[in-house]
């Protein structure tokens, strides 16, 4: 707690409301603060602006306010993007007042946040509190867009959603013994390395994805080990004569970073294929990111002649489990390789299904 002095006060930022108040504190050079020991009147710690969702209805494409929300969580979907290998989307669908539920969507970073707390937790929240939303409508419904500004408060984290969180649980239609999963993590079958081949044979294209156990024989070197790659797109740069060219971003100075594009020569007992891991997985089993290794601006010539690293080599002769996310090209017969969307340590723990303790464990 502190007592402040010398400060300027003026009128709030109007853009965006970000609080209650007409007029703000602004500090300047000869504000003073200084610390309070104890206090005649307790400050409160939390002060949350709910709102109905009659207020959020006719908040939605305002662009004025940004209100924070409380509810009840009922459903929770993740969306990855494959290709960044990176949570694109979370949306979850509250029970707001009265019942009436409304989709709370969280994009890119803060997504990635919210999926890294929400696989943290063993059993889903069933509160929520989320501040700084942007209530937008699209397609006629209603969505509560987080900003970079929103926070994300689960069950006992504060007293709004402890308050609504108990208040839930004496509801004796609720069974409060037993916490729905949060379902994020993907439930991926583990097949043979004999299944896997078969199964691209004698079944209909499509995407799937599967865990499999392989040794891996070499590494297949033709193509090199790593490539480089747009900055920005992560898709294959041209070399141009002192530049390289992204054609997907129509970029004909383009920053070049070098990523892992590594084939593996698998086996599990008579049966072989050919698997790929791009950067993501790579970085993730061997700790090191290929553009730490190798500069495309540093080393002239084509990636083609870059050396492997040893620490490459070291993984030749060992067993994983890898993570293999099929397409339907997979399933076309003249398929040449499967891609690894992550590698595990066979003594780590595998993303699969877990059993989720009940509350009342949780509490002791
Ligand atoms: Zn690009």
């Amino acid at each position: 707690m502190y007592e402040l002095s010398g400060f300027d006060v003026t009128r709030s930022n109007s853009h965006f409301k970000l609080c209650d108040s007409v007029v703000s504190i602004r500090l300047n050079e000869f504000t003073k603060m200084v610390e309070v020991a104890a206090v005649a009147n307790p400050i409160p710690t939390e002060m949350f602006r709910f709102r109905t969702l009659e207020e959020l209805m006719a908040l939605a494409n305002t662009n004025v306010h940004l209100p924070d929300i409380i509810g009840e969580v009922s459903d929770i979907r993740t969306t990855y993007n494959d290709h960044a290998q990176t949570t694109q989307r979370v949306m979850v669908t509250i029970k707001v007042d009265n019942d009436a539920t409304v989709c709370v969507s969280v994009f890119d970073s803060v997504a990635e946040l919210l999926h890294k707390r929400l696989e943290a937790g063993v059993v889903q929240p069933r509160v929520m509190v989320a501040t700084n939303i942007n209530p937008k409508f699209v397609g006629g419904r209603l969505y509560l867009n987080a900003t970079s500004g929103t926070h994300f408060y689960f069950d006992n984290e504060v007293t709004a959603s402890r308050t609504l969180f108990e208040q839930l649980s004496t509801r004796p239609e609720n069974d409060t013994t037993s916490g729905k999963q949060y379902r994020g993590v993907k439930k991926l079958e583990p097949v043979s390395l004999g299944e896997l081949n078969n199964y691209v044979l004698n079944s209909p294209p499509q995407s799937i994805e599967f865990l499999c156990k392989a040794r891996i024989v070499s590494l297949e070197t033709t193509n090199g080990w790593c490539y480089i790659s747009c900055a920005k797109c992560s898709k294959k740069l041209q070399r141009g004569i002192s530049s390289f060219t992204c054609t997907t971003c129509f970029n004909a100075s383009a920053v070049g970073v070098v990523r892992y594009r590594v084939e593996m020569h698998v086996e599990s007992g008579e049966d072989t294929a050919v698997f790929v891991a791009f950067d993501s997985a790579m970085s993730k089993l061997i700790g090191v990111r290929a553009a730490e290794v190798a500069n495309p601006m540093g080393q002239g010539e084509d990636p083609l002649g870059y050396q492997i690293p040893q620490f490459l080599q070291d993984i030749v002769g060992n067993a994983y489990i890898f993570h293999l996310k099929l397409t339907e090209f997979n399933f076309s017969g003249n398929h040449k390789s499967f891609t690894v969307a992550r590698i595990f340590d066979p003594n780590d723990r595998i993303p699969g299904p877990t059993f989720a303790p009940h509350y009342i464990d949780q509490a002791k």
